[in-house]
């Protein structure tokens, strides 16, 4: 892709970080471009207009010039909104912050990845809305695994293809056992039954699907014991915003 000045571009801005005195780098993902860096020049100072629409998650149509390597620039915001209570409340904030952090590291940046976005978008949506955040981000880490090259079978006995006796997971081989072949695997996961289904649910759905699920807070920390264990060991990344996210969880206990 060639430079493309005055571009309208589709983005929500995953995180800023400093640069000199007054600048910031801002890193939007983007619909039409994928996840790209953005120079923002007198970004730090008081007066600068541009300030709430490149704050964390805003979101919205922008204009700018979008290069093909290197930094890309903003020039106007177009129509930005905020989400306003991901931006307010550190609970909500928290999770949109380890979704975002997944999307960054399963993606090279300026790459077109339009269909996460509108994934990422959703999610998004739904958390601002008040929908449980830990079950739309356990939805986002189980369908992003693919796209970190790990392929798990969730939805049935990876021996014989039962779909109708209990289900649990087996890192051995690469997804679920029936009850029949739970003898094959000592190391299984030993998870509940409910917690296997609401797995295979969220493999599957699509979140522009997804409708309130009610799920207990025990089945949704199995779930979340897992996917932790999967991305450690599995993927191999261990992000600081999943582990802020373990610290609240204690807060609130
Ligand atoms: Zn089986």
């Amino acid at each position: 892709m060639n430079t493309v000045a005055n571009a309208d571009f589709n983005g929500i801005v995953m995180f800023e970080r400093s640069h000199r005195e007054n600048d910031l780098l801002v890193k939007f993902l983007t619909k039409e471009h994928g996840k790209r860096m953005f120079f923002i020049r007198n970004a730090k100072k008081v007066d600068f207009k541009l300030r709430s629409a490149i704050l964390p998650f805003s979101h919205g149509q922008y204009t700018g010039l979008i290069r093909s390597n290197g930094l890309s620039y903003i020039n106007a915001a177009l129509d930005v909104q905020q989400f306003e209570n991901i931006f307010q409340d550190i609970t909500l904030n928290a999770y949109a912050t380890f979704v975002l952090n997944l999307v960054d590291a399963a993606f090279d940046d300026n790459v077109k990845i339009t269909s996460w976005f509108e994934r990422i978008n959703r999610a998004l949506i739904l958390i601002d809305a008040g929908n449980d955040a830990e079950i739309i981000t356990d939805l986002i880490q189980i369908q992003l695994l693919n796209s970190f090259g790990i392929s798990i079978t969730w939805d049935h006995c990876v021996i014989c293809g039962r779909t109708d006796l209990p289900l649990d997971y087996s890192e051995a081989f690469g997804g679920m056992l029936c009850q029949s072949h739970w003898e094959r695997d000592e190391h299984r996961w030993h998870l509940k039954p409910k917690s296997a289904r609401i797995i295979g649910i969220l493999s599957a759905v699509s979140i522009f699907k997804l409708g309130q699920i009610s799920i207990s807070k025990e089945t949704k920390q199995e779930i979340w014991n897992l996917t932790a264990d999967i991305y450690k060991n599995q993927v191999g990344i261990n992000l600081k915003s999943r582990s802020f996210i373990d610290q609240m969880k204690k807060w609130e206990i």
